[in-house]
């Protein structure tokens, strides 16, 4: 089938197929990656290769630290506050859609959290990301947070806000590694793998270590990042196989070409599918502002919820699957992370375009 899932997400083949190929027997150990010891030399081997590679891929400068960590991104929402806010200091949050709103939500367990920036509309959906213009950042934050792929609307920041000396902290979860990007401009940036990188279990999270130090002592040790950071993501068993799968898809990365070749497949992909919908707007209704488009999640309506339903029927009995729109946003929804490929968009469009001379 063809995989439009929005997470978790299709895999690139190859990096199945490798897990496949070493699943009962990890390089003639006799045994399957996830069966060694985490403190064995087979399996660090493994985690620090893929650390190696995101740092390769990304040109991670050494002021920064891979972290792989569980709980999802979810678990990242309260552990961000929770190490970096008190009950009397506040965090800027740009409100982008209802991952954001949960991150908020969460951070006001630990401290002040203030609205920097919102595009909530009076029907509770968002269709744009806000302008630099529009943002009214405190200097004195412990933080800016923001979702830069906002997965149930589709809304993408395109340009990241300007926060001055406050770290800028991001929600990447659907769109890491969707094209050459500069960690290091962020004091922390965390993402569950389950769309880009691997299956879910494991959170990538990419932090400046002179924010994790600024990191509060006073929490449980298995939340603290400084905790994590100094043990190298050892500090208790981490996802080992998820970890695993996490090391094939950066390795298939680069083997491709890298986050350059990625970067071009992306906008291909995203090209095609608006194309599609520009060309046959009196059809296909693309909510999103042009400037907020998304890459990775493309979002639209057809005439009436029965058509959306009929779309998404035919497109199945043709091997394509994944496309309903979120419960709360409704519609169509097009996820083309890095596992999609142009192949198969081209194959979704040529469908779109002989559903609207059919049903159009
Ligand atoms: N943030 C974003 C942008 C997401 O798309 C999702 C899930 O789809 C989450 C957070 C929640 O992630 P998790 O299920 O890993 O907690």
């Amino acid at each position: 089938v063809i995989n439009f899932n929005p997470g978790p997400a299709g895999l690139p083949l190859p990096a199945l197929e490798r897990a496949r190929d070493e699943l009962l027997d990890f390089q003639g150990s006799g045994m399957s990656v996830m069966e060694h010891s985490h403190r064995g030399k087979e399996y660090e081997a493994v985690h620090d290769e893929a650390i190696a590679l995101l740092s390769e891929l990304t040109g991670l400068p050494s002021t920064h630290q891979v972290l792989f960590l569980t709980g999802g991104a979810s678990q990242q929402f309260a552990q961000v506050p929770m190490n970096f806010l008190t009950p009397d200091t506040s965090a800027d949050y740009l409100m982008t859609g209802v991952w954001s709103e949960k991150a908020l939500d969460e951070a006001k367990y630990y401290g002040k959290p203030r609205v920097a920036a919102t595009t909530v509309q009076p029907d509770k959906h968002y269709t744009r990301v806000p302008r630099q213009d529009e943002l009214s950042l405190d200097a004195k934050a412990a933080y800016v947070h923001v979702t830069t792929n906002n997965t149930i609307y589709g809304t993408q920041w395109h340009t990241l806000p300007d926060t001055g000396p406050v770290p800028l902290v991001a929600d990447m979860s659907s769109d890491f590694l969707w094209k050459k990007m500069d960690l290091s401009r962020f004091g922390l940036v965390y993402a569950g793998a389950q769309k880009n990188l691997g299956p879910s279990g494991v959170t990538l999270v990419v932090a400046q270590k002179d924010f994790i130090a600024k990191g509060r002592k006073d929490i449980p040790k298995i939340f603290r990042y400084s905790v994590h950071a100094e043990n190298n993501s050892l500090y208790n068993t981490p996802p080992t196989l998820a970890i695993y799968l996490v090391r094939n898809v950066l390795a298939w990365m680069k083997d491709v070409g890298g986050l350059g070749q990625i970067e071009a497949w992306n906008r291909q992909k995203a090209d095609l599918l608006y194309g599609a919908l520009d060309t046959h707007a009196g059809f296909y209704r693309a909510p999103v502002e042009r400037a907020s488009r998304s890459v990775m999640n493309v979002v639209f309506h057809l005439p009436t919820p029965e058509l959306d339903a009929a779309f998404v029927a035919d497109a199945k009995r043709q091997g394509m699957v994944g496309l309903k729109g979120h419960r709360t946003a409704g519609g169509i929804r097009v996820s083309t992370y890095n596992a999609v490929t142009v192949e198969n968009v081209r194959t979704l469009v040529t469908f779109m375009e002989h559903f609207v001379k059919t049903r159009g």
